[in-house]
């Protein structure tokens, strides 16, 4: 502290501290998504399997939304931490069925994240993926995740019915 006496050191600490802080919540962040994923697999393989091992419960879709939430407006620092919140918040999705609702407000459509290279802005962007007109489509290119994430199930549009189980099942 006291060796930092040029006239930018004080911006320069600051600007520190915010990645540290954003560093920290996003590791605290994944491995909660971690250990939430790891709960909800080991707990459908224990049932699978017929053992009878107690687990907590899974998060509802809101308490999910809620942890994702905490990483909005946030930049990581570098594509590859950019990259590696998209992948995490996708694969926690993909583990629960669910999609985020795509932030175009015009849009709204479930879509997948992920980040990727953009030309300009060495960080990556965040862009939303779903089909539109038979097409896939790409909505964003965030350089942090939008606020106000929500989420839908993967399967809203389509009724489930016994036989696509057990389709799914077999795949
Ligand atoms: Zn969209």
């Amino acid at each position: 502290m006291r060796e930092g006496l040029s006239p930018t050191a004080p911006k320069r600490e600051g600007l520190n501290m915010e990645a540290y802080a954003n560093a920290q919540l996003l590791f605290d962040t994944i491995k909660s998504f971690r250990s939430i994923r790891d709960n909800h697999r080991l707990r459908k393989l224990a049932k699978v399997v017929g053992l009878n091992v107690p687990f907590p419960p899974d998060p509802s879709i809101h308490q999910l939304e809620h942890f994702i939430n905490n990483l909005v407006g946030k930049s990581f620092g570098n594509f590859e931490a950019n990259f590696m919140a998209a992948q995490e918040i996708q694969g926690l999705l993909n583990d629960f069925g669910l999609r985020i609702t795509c932030p175009n407000a015009h849009c709204r459509k479930p879509a997948t994240l992920h980040c990727t290279k953009a030309t300009r802005g060495k960080n990556g962007k965040y862009v939303f993926v779903h089909s539109q007109a038979g097409r896939q489509t790409h909505h964003g290119g965030y350089v942090a995740l939008p606020e106000n994430i929500t989420l839908v199930p993967a399967a809203a549009r389509k009724k489930r019915s016994p036989t696509e189980s057990s389709r799914a099942g077999r795949g």
